[in-house]
């Protein structure tokens, strides 16, 4: 079985019928590229920057995020690199934010609440996401949105610090920014966020926990921890719709979007991308091009 995946590297992501998707890494920190290259991975669909938060004392540097960035896209040369910008909780607590002590920190001061009440932080992160945009193709994604608001206010800074670099002399690319769709409330606007944005990535984990009201890192509730939910079904169906409907492309990037009992039910959905743990790439691969 193993030599048979290893056969797929280097075909195409294509069923029978000629349908194509991209099926793309998700990874944690830079060594994991060598993994996401080493399984044919399309690109970089979901790349975690948290570690570079939580390995550190103190802030990191925009010049050291700068060069973990370039590192990537150089490294993926060319192919895309979906960077998330933070993605810290209450939960992953990092002692240097000061966050205080939450009674429900998975539905607190988190993510992009945390970026967009503290912009100093954002833009230092977006600073050296544009700058690491010269050396390869990097794309932003924006984790927990909610509200259409929040998109608004996030392009605006992200124009901002473009224009600070422009002056400052620093070249940079174009860089498509999208958002990851893992609230109900995201999925349920996702026809007014599709005009706002380039791409959509479903995140299924959060998404189910906050559709199905089960806390994900709740051992007790595993057995009705149902990503396979009708309810969740129902949510792709209706992001991917909508984000077609605009001419931007959906893609997942949460667990889910690896079980290769649903991959010709998401490609039937007309899903354009999945992002899986590298180890998942041939498998799903195999899943795509044995569908009709
Ligand atoms: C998700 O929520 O599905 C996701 C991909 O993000 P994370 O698992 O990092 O919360
Ligand atoms: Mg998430």
């Amino acid at each position: 079985k193993r030599q048979l995946l290893q056969e797929l590297k280097g075909k195409e992501n294509v069923t029978k019928s000629g349908r194509k998707i991209n099926i793309y890494a998700n990874i944690g920190n830079v060594s994991d590229v060598a993994s996401a290259l080493v399984n044919d991975a399309g690109g970089i669909g979901l790349f975690r920057s948290e570690f570079l938060y939580l390995e550190k004392e103190t802030f990191p540097t925009e010049e050291e995020q700068f060069q973990v960035y370039k590192t990537v896209a150089e490294n993926m040369a060319g192919k895309k690199v979906i960077i998330r910008t933070l993605d810290i909780g209450a939960d992953k607590q990092v002692d240097y934010f000061g966050l205080d002590h939450e009674e429900n920190p998975a539905m607190g001061y988190r993510a992009i609440r945390i970026c967009l009440d503290r912009p100093e932080i954002f833009r230092t992160q977006l600073r050296a996401l544009f700058r690491a945009s010269a050396f390869g193709t990097i794309s932003i994604m924006y984790p927990m949105i909610i509200s259409v608001n929040e998109v608004r206010q996030i392009k605006e800074i992200a124009e901002q610090v473009r224009k600070e670099l422009t002056e400052e002399g620093f070249p940079f690319s174009e860089v498509e920014q999208g958002i990851m769709i893992e609230t109900p409330a995201a999925a349920m606007i996702s026809d007014l966020l599709a005009k706002e944005v380039d791409f959509f990535s479903i995140g299924t984990n959060d998404l189910t926990q906050y559709t199905l009201a089960i806390d994900r890192q709740n051992a007790k509730l595993d057995n009705i921890y149902d990503s396979h939910h009708e309810a969740i079904l129902r949510l792709i169906r209706l992001v991917v719709e909508n984000a077609h409907k605009e001419g931007i492309w959906a893609g997942i990037c949460g667990e889910l979007g690896a079980d290769t009992t649903l991959t010709e039910e998401f490609v039937r959905m007309g899903v354009d991308e999945l992002s899986v743990t590298p180890t998942f790439v041939l498998p799903v691969r195999k899943a795509v091009r044995e569908m009709e």
